[in-house]
């Protein structure tokens, strides 16, 4: 059993995004089926359409910063009930019974997450198709309930960009007293400031776009540093005790391991497809670590909306009709987005 819809992707790597149509599975006992209301578009997106990581499967449908309207459930749902308010962010399905299931980090689960585009689909065959679509299904142990605080819009990006940074900023303990940067002020970037400003603690941003220097105290942000100036750099120099890492390109890590502090951590989470290079001495000295983090699981995903909701933090978006997509697309590869775009799926007709 499945439905035919409609949705956004590609064919092949090189070629643009258009329509067309999927299939997506028949609802299961444990299902929830909503229709999209809103898609956030992330560099991951990105990396995948391109083909970074030699694992792109097409055609394929990205998106997995999905706010939608439940329209129907299983029979074994509790939780949510048509008209709800959902979500679902990059985790669709788990084991549930490994070791990381059972500690609520479902992103590292021993079988292998099912992510929700380009991931094997156990139902249907084939690989999951994401949110650039009309509607999803999920089961109801991986979808996420929306605050009702939330603009559904803006809060789109939490599903991802969110959850990528609130979980190492918690896992890393940041709060008063500490001093936290962080590095490249894009979708992820612009979030963490305001996650880590309410934490209470002192947010330093490191750019390398001049325009945003003065954007970033806009966002939040108590310092912000230019950081291809070296003098701006110095002043930093064994002064932080987290480097939130949201860069998706190439680029020298060694020089924010310098500005640890002695016990920091630099914490990448961004997925430059290149390796990094790592001098001894930066690490050794200051007994420094370069640590990264993937996503978080769904109870924390759940714990970040409410965090969320009670801080008044969503993201600063562009939201754009579906015939907008391509441009999008090449706009977040010049950088040219501030901060995330979300496509509104009302526009998908
Ligand atoms: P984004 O909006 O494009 O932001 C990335 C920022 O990095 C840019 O705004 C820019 O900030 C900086 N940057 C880009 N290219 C650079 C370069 N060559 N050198 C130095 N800085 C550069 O992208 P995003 O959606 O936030 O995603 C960021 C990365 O995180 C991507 O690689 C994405 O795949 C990854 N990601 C990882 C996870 C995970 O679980 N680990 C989850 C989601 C996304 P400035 O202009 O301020 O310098
Ligand atoms: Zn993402």
């Amino acid at each position: 059993m499945f439905k035919t819809i409609k949705a956004i992707g590609t064919d092949a790597v090189a070629n643009p995004l258009t329509t067309f149509r999927i299939k997506r599975r028949g609802l299961q006992d444990d299902d929830v089926e909503m229709d999209i209301l809103y898609c956030g578009i992330c560099y991951s997106d990105l990396h995948q359409l391109k083909n970074d990581f030699g694992a792109a499967h097409y055609p394929m449908v990205p998106g997995h910063e999905i706010v939608g309207r439940v329209i129907a459930v299983g029979r074994a749902v509790t939780q949510f009930q048509p008209g709800d308010y959902a979500a679902v962010g990059c985790i669709v399905d788990a084991c549930g019974e490994c070791p990381a299931c059972r500690r609520d980090l479902e992103q590292f689960c021993e079988s292998g997450t099912t992510l929700s585009f380009n991931s094997p689909d156990k139902h249907l065959g084939g690989m999951t198709y994401g949110g650039f679509a009309q509607t999803y299904v999920c089961r109801e142990k991986y979808t996420l309930k929306m605050p009702a605080a939330l603009d559904l819009a803006s809060a789109a990006p939490l599903l991802c960009a969110g959850i990528t940074v609130y979980s190492p900023l918690k896992h890393w303990q940041v709060g008063a007293g500490k001093v936290v940067g962080i590095l490249g002020i894009g979708g992820l970037g612009h979030v963490a400031i305001k996650m880590a400003k309410a934490m209470g603690a002192h947010v330093v941003v490191f750019t390398t776009s001049e325009a945003k220097v003065a954007d970033a105290t806009r966002l939040g942000a108590h310092q912000a540093v230019l950081s291809t100036d070296p003098q701006q750099m110095k002043k930093f120099a064994s002064k932080v005790d987290l480097i939130l890492d949201t860069v998706s390109a190439k680029h020298d890590v060694n020089a924010y391991l310098n500005l640890l502090k002695i016990d920091g951590s630099v914490v990448l989470v961004g997925l430059p497809p290149e390796p990094i290079e790592i001098g001894a001495f930066n690490l050794v000295k200051g007994r420094r670590s370069f640590s990264g983090s993937n996503i978080g699981g769904i109870a924390e995903t759940q714990e970040m909306l409410e965090f969320c909701a009670e801080h008044g933090i969503t993201a600063d978006i562009e939201l754009i009709s579906a015939i907008q997509v391509n441009d999008a697309f090449s706009r977040l590869e010049q950088g040219d987005v501030k901060y995330r775009f979300v496509l509104d799926m009302s526009t998908l007709q």
